[in-house]
């Protein structure tokens, strides 16, 4: 499963958020479901649609997907351990799954009368963080601020004062459904909705909150501290469930998602779990051999440069890159030696060098003379 585009089966970009992921998927899932859609097509599509929600519906698997191109690379999918399963969790099939999804098709579908009080969903917020090198190797803490909106903390949500200022609603006598007529080119029919008048609570706010002028919600600032994983890469986003806008009637949060970018390193370069430096080291150096003390993201450390090492070597050091996310293994070190000549050659090296170019027999450099051989030919 690893070469099919998701993205592109769900006709979603690769930056769309998780509803736009989830309506997409219930809007082709319907068009291809076999019950509804008996083409030779449907089936092997409706497939399709499937295998891609299942891993870009899922944070944890959509993550590795961007990633890895597959929805079980090496990142993201040991047991979890600590804080970074949080951000996960509708991976572990919480809310927000496949039956839900299922039953809202079909009970589209069957043709009964849905509630109109459909648990409504806060938005998503989206925010980024830059956080420095260091940080995302070893993981940190960073306050946010971010605006959301949150329930009326003084009205519990209801939007009337104190949360018990409401009268019974007279259009449906505190039921919150109401009956009504429906003249369709079929006849009439007798429908149960949801009553209009009181958005379907069977109460009617008599005294406003003062605190959110009756809208049950307000705009605040909140501050959250956000933990960062250690390995944490540029441009991956962390998301937290239930930290967006709370839903303006009842529902659930939205979720915020905090989009992580990674200052450069100034020697440093980091590419995923591995780190590489490129070395520059006396051409003589590289001949003679000798010991450099190199940076590494756990502090100095002295190479040691075997002699006669070719420019272009690349030494690798084990387990000195960045760590996995919530794995116990890291990345490695990449050091590549590049022999640097002097800037200029005053009188006395350039005698020496070429007292050394006579001393030394050409059939001395084996790759060289490889070389020559195979142009001879
Ligand atoms: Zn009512
Ligand atoms: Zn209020």
């Amino acid at each position: 499963m690893a070469n099919k585009d998701y993205y592109k089966i769900l006709g979603v970009e690769k930056n769309a958020s998780a509803d736009e992921i989830k309506s997409a998927y219930r809007r082709l899932a319907k068009k291809y479901h076999p019950d509804l859609n008996k083409t030779e097509e449907a089936a092997s599509k409706f497939k399709e649609v499937n295998e891609a929600y299942e891993v870009l519906g899922d944070d944890k698997k959509r993550a590795n997907y961007d990633q890895f191109g597959s929805a079980d690379g090496p990142s993201f999918g040991g047991a979890g351990s600590g804080g970074f399963s949080d951000f996960f969790s509708r991976a572990s099939g919480g809310a927000g799954g496949f039956s839900d999804i299922f039953s809202d098709i079909f009970s589209a579908f069957g043709g009964g009368s849905r509630s109109e009080r459909v648990a409504e969903r806060g938005n998503d917020i989206n925010i980024s963080i830059t956080i420095s090198f260091e940080e995302a190797v070893f993981g940190c803490e960073k306050q946010v601020t971010f605006p959301k909106i949150e329930k009326c903390p003084d009205c519990n949500g209801t939007g009337a004062k104190n949360g018990t200022a409401f009268n019974v609603c007279p259009e449906c006598n505190g039921t919150g459904r109401v009956r009504y007529q429906q003249n369709t080119m079929f006849g009439t029919t007798i429908r149960e909705a949801g009553c209009q008048k009181c958005n379907a609570t069977g109460k009617i706010i008599k005294e406003k909150c003062s605190s959110c002028n009756g809208k049950g919600y307000k705009r605040v600032n909140k501050t959250i501290n956000l933990k960062i994983p250690a390995g944490i890469d540029n441009g991956q986003t962390l998301r937290m469930r239930g930290e967006g806008d709370a839903p303006v009637r009842d529902g659930i949060s939205g979720d915020l998602n905090v989009k992580i970018k990674v200052s450069a390193h100034k020697i440093l370069v980091r590419k995923e779990n591995d780190i590489y430096l490129d070395l520059y080291v006396p051409f003589t150096t590289a001949v003679l051999g000798g010991k450099i003390e190199i940076p590494t993201i756990n502090g100095p450390y002295t190479l040691s440069i075997p002699e006669l090492t070719i420019s272009g070597t690349v030494m690798r050091l084990k387990n000195k890159g960045v760590k996995y996310l919530n794995r116990e293994y890291y990345g490695d070190m990449l050091v590549t030696i590049k022999a640097e000549p002097p800037k200029a050659l005053d009188r006395k090296s350039k005698e020496l060098l070429q007292e050394l170019q006579r001393t030394i027999d050409n059939k001395n450099y084996p790759k060289y003379n490889s070389f020559l051989d195979k142009i001879k030919k």
